[in-house]
């Protein structure tokens, strides 16, 4: 949908939005009655940019009634390098499928191309990898006061260069958990051709809901979803934290880890 249709129809429902050059900003409520009129259009694909991009609140009720959030950093930044061939260099690649895109294991640290920018953020994440976070350096000894379980802190290496970059370090989730993800309503559920494994593509509204034994069986603050994620060649988890971590982002005020609040049934 073209710029123009776009603020026709935030017009036309009444919707107020800030904008700072091509980016429009409004927030909507799901009991705002012109809810339901703006996600048809989300829903048919009509403003696709919107879902992906939208950033979800949540009420404190909703926060509090669970121990378990699915997470992901607001703030992408730059790309995996060498960006034409990071999927050989940084990753066993033995078990990778070219149909989906699943079946790589880290088996190198990741490289950059630079510091990333940080601003006044502390976590990033690299486009094309959906599922792994970067730390502001300048916060990980708080960080690490926490003893997250589930977590193991890599060096990032500035590429070409074989130096480790100064800012920034890996958070390397090293566990994923048992199936347990109830998926409902999925945008897309895709069954490879070539290697029979099954991603989903979800809309990141709502809520998921999650096995309530086996997510609070798990001891890990951080571990990954056992189910895929992605389209085409994108092939991820979805990364999950306990409320400690959740509690942690809000007391330091990390504003671009956004949350999900996981439904356990
Ligand atoms: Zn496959």
């Amino acid at each position: 949908m073209s710029e123009k249709k776009v603020i026709t129809l935030l017009n036309d429902l009444g919707i107020k939005y800030t904008t700072n050059s091509m980016i429009y900003t409004f927030k909507i409520f799901e009991d705002d009655l012109n809810f339901e009129k703006l996600k048809k259009f989300i829903d048919k694909k009509i403003i696709s940019d919107f879902s992906g991009n939208a950033k979800y609140y949540y009420t404190s009720d909703e926060i509090n009634s669970t121990e378990w959030f699915v997470i992901r950093s607001t703030h992408h930044w730059s790309y995996p390098q060498p960006e034409n061939n990071y999927n050989n260099i940084i990753y066993d690649n033995s078990n990778y499928c070219t149909g989906c895109g699943s079946g790589l294991i880290q088996k190198d640290i990741f490289q950059m191309k630079k510091e990333p920018s940080w601003g006044k953020r502390n976590f990033i994440h690299l486009h094309w990898v959906m599922d792994e976070l970067f730390i502001n350096s300048r916060i990980l000894n708080n960080f690490k006061s926490q003893n997250f379980t589930g977590i193991e802190i890599e060096n990032v290496n500035f590429y070409k260069k074989n130096i480790v970059l100064n800012t920034v370090k890996h958070l390397k989730i090293c566990n994923i958990l048992e199936k347990s993800f109830f998926i409902e309503n999925p945008e897309k559920i895709i069954t490879c051709e070539k290697c029979n494994k099954t991603k989903y593509v979800l809309g990141w509204g709502g809520f998921y809901k999650f096995n309530k034994t086996i997510l609070n069986n798990n001891n890990c603050d951080f571990i990954k979803s056992h189910e895929i994620f992605g389209d085409g060649l994108m092939a991820s988890r979805y990364i999950i934290a306990s409320k400690k971590v959740l509690n942690y982002f809000i007391l330091n005020k990390i504003d671009e880890i956004e949350f999900k609040p996981i439904v356990l049934i």
